[in-house]
C-alpha cells in the first residue's frame, strides 16, 4: 500500500522532496488500519508531518478504500526480518544502547558572559534552538577549563528541553573511542553505525583525542558524514584550533570548517570577577569584592582554577567558622596562588619567550639590538609586566635593562598586539602556554 501511496506521490511532487523525505520512510502496518512511518530522526519526522502527511492519509484511504490512520516515529522500524535477527543474536555481547550522558548541572543560566566567550555561548544557544538548521557542524576551541564542556552540555538541554522526544547524545571522545573499539572486537560494527547514524545530535567533546588514531577517525569520518547528510546536529569541541592538531586527517579538518569554528579566549578580570560572584552566590558563600578581586587578578588561566579556589575558602570558612576576609583568604589561598605565582615568574617567562622565538635565554638579556632579538625580549617584558606582581624596575632588572626600557617595551607591544596579526597570534599563544 505505502508503495503504491509512494508511486501516487512520484506525480505529485518533485523528485528532491520525495527522495529526501519520503521515500526514506520505513512503512510498518499496525493493527487495522494504522500505518505507522519510521523517520530516521525528529527532522524528517516534522518535516513529512507539516507537509505531506494530510496528503498521504487522503491517497491511502483512496488507494485502500477505508480510513487509514498515519503515525510518524522516529527511530529504526523494530526488525523481523530473519536476516536482521540473526545478526543481533549471534556473536555474543550486544552493544548498549548509547546514553544521553547529559549533565544537568551545566545551563545557560549558570554561565556568565563575557568578551572572552559571548561568541561561543551565542552560536551555542542558536544551534540548540535550531539544531540541523544554523551552523553544522559547531566547533568550540580553546585551553581547558574556559567552559567548552560547559556550553556543550547546555546546548543539549535546551535541544531536550524543546523537543522532548530528540535524541541527543554526549560523549567525550574517549568514549567513542572505546566504544568503537568495543564494537569491533565483538562484530558489531553494523550496529554501531546504527546507533551513532541515528542520533537526532551528536555533541562529541575534546575530538583532539582522535589525534593519530586513523581507525576511530575513518569511523567517525563516515559518521560525520552521515549526519551532516541528515541536516542531523554535530557539536564538537577541541583544546585548540583544529587545523592544529596533528595527526588529525585533512578530510576531517576540513569538514570541521563546514560549518562554524568559535574560539573561546581565557575570561577577562572583569568576567573572572563575575564569574566568581556569581558561583559564590550559587554556593551561598558571603565574598566581599575585594576578595573576588584579589582571586581574579592572581588567578588568570582558567575558570576550573577559580572554583578551586572557592571551594578551598568555603572548606576553610566553614571549618574555621570565620567569615571571609582578604587576609583570611590570603591566608586560606596561599598554596593556590603561590602555585600560580611560581607558574609564572620571569625566568619561566624568559624560557617560554625563548624557546617560542627558538632563542637562548642570553639573548633575552643580552645587548644585541636586531629587530630578530629586540621584538621577542619586547614580548618577554610586557608578558613580565602583565602577568607577575612585580615593578617595572625589578622587570628592568631581570633583563639587564632600565625601567623606562620595560615602560616603552609594553607600549610597543601592546600597539603591535592590537595592530598586527602575526603579533597577536604570538601574543596569544604565549599567554596560553604561561598561563595554562
Ligand atoms: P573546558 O571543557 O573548556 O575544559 P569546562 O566547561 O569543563 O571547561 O569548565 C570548567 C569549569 O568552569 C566548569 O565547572 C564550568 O562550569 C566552569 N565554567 C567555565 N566557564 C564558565 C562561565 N563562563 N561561567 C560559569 N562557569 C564556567
Ligand atoms: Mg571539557
Amino acid at each position: 500500500l505505502w508503495q503504491r501511496c509512494l508511486r501516487r506521490l512520484e506525480g505529485e511532487l518533485n523528485a528532491e522532496d520525495l527522495h529526501t523525505w519520503l521515500v526514506p520512510l520505513q512503512p510498518q502496518q499496525s493493527g487495522s488500519g494504522e500505518l505507522l512511518l519510521y523517520a530516521a530522526n525528529v527532522y524528517v519526522a516534522e518535516r513529512v508531518q507539516k507537509h505531506f502527511l494530510e496528503r498521504i492519509q487522503e491517497l491511502l484511504q483512496a488507494l485502500s478504500g477505508s480510513p487509514v490512520v498515519v503515525r510518524l516515529k522516529v527511530g529504526q522500524r523494530p526488525s523481523d526480518e530473519p536476516e536482521a535477527a540473526e545478526s543481533r543474536s549471534s556473536g555474543g555481547e550486544r552493544l548498549p544502547p548509547i546514553e544521553s550522558n547529559l549533565d544537568a548541572r551545566y545551563t545557560f543560566d549558570n554561565f556568565v558572559e563575557g568578551k572572552s566567550n559571548e561568541l561561543g555561548k551565542a552560536a551555542a544557544l542558536q544551534v540548540a534552538l535550531k539544531p540541523g538548521e544554523v551552523y553544522n557542524p559547531l566547533l568550540l576551541y580553546g585551553g581547558t577549563g574556559l567552559g567548552k564542556t560547559h556550553l556543550l552540555l547546555a546546548a543539549g538541554h535546551v535541544m531536550k528541553q524543546n523537543r522532548p522526544g530528540m535524541r541527543v547524545v554526549y560523549m567525550r571522545s574517549e568514549r567513542f573511542v572505546s566504544e568503537m573499539i568495543r564494537a569491533l572486537r565483538s562484530n558489531r560494527m553494523d550496529e554501531f553505525k546504527r546507533q551513532f547514524r541515528s542520533v537526532d545530535a551528536l555533541l562529541i567533546d575534546d575530538i583532539q583525542f582522535f589525534a593519530g588514531k586513523d581507525r576511530t577517525q575513518e569511523e567517525f569520518f563516515h559518521t560525520f558524514n552521515a549526519l551532516f547528510e541528515g541536516k542531523q546536529q554535530i557539536v564538537l569541541t577541541c583544546d585548540r584550533y583544529p587545523k592544529e592538531v596533528e595527526g588529525l586527517e585533512p578530510r576531517l579538518k576540513s569538514r570541521f570548517g563546514w560549518g562554524l569554528n568559535v574560539a573561546i579566549e581565557p575570561p577577562d578580570f572583569e568576567t573572572r570577577v563575575s564569574i566568581l560572584l556569581s558561583k559564590a552566590q550559587a554556593m551561598e558563600l558571603t565574598l566581599p569584592d575585594d576578595v573576588a578581586f584579589l582571586i581574579a587578578k592572581r588567578m588568570r588561566s582558567n575558570v576550573r582554577e577559580l572554583e578551586g579556589a572557592l571551594n578551598t575558602l568555603s572548606a576553610r570558612a566553614n571549618l574555621s567558622g570565620r567569615a571571609i576576609t582578604l587576609e583570611f583568604a590570603q591566608e586560606a589561598l596561599r598554596d593556590h596562588l603561590s602555585v600560580q605565582e611560581r607558574l609564572v615568574s620571569i625566568p619561566n617567562i624568559q624560557k617560554t619567550v625563548a624557546d617560542y622565538f627558538g632563542l637562548r635565554h642570553g639573548d633575552l638579556v643580552s645587548k644585541r639590538r636586531q629587530r630578530s632579538v629586540v621584538r621577542p625580549r619586547q614580548m618577554a617584558m610586557t608578558l613580565a609586566k602583565e602577568l607577575t606582581e612585580h615593578s617595572l624596575p625589578e622587570i628592568g632588572e631581570a633583563f639587564a635593562r632600565d625601567h623606562t626600557t620595560v615602560l616603552h617595551a609594553c607600549r610597543v607591544v601592546r600597539k603591535l598586539v592590537e595592530t598586527d596579526g602575526r603579533a597577536r597570534e604570538d601574543w596569544d599563544k604565549l599567554i596560553r602556554s604561561l598561563t595554562s
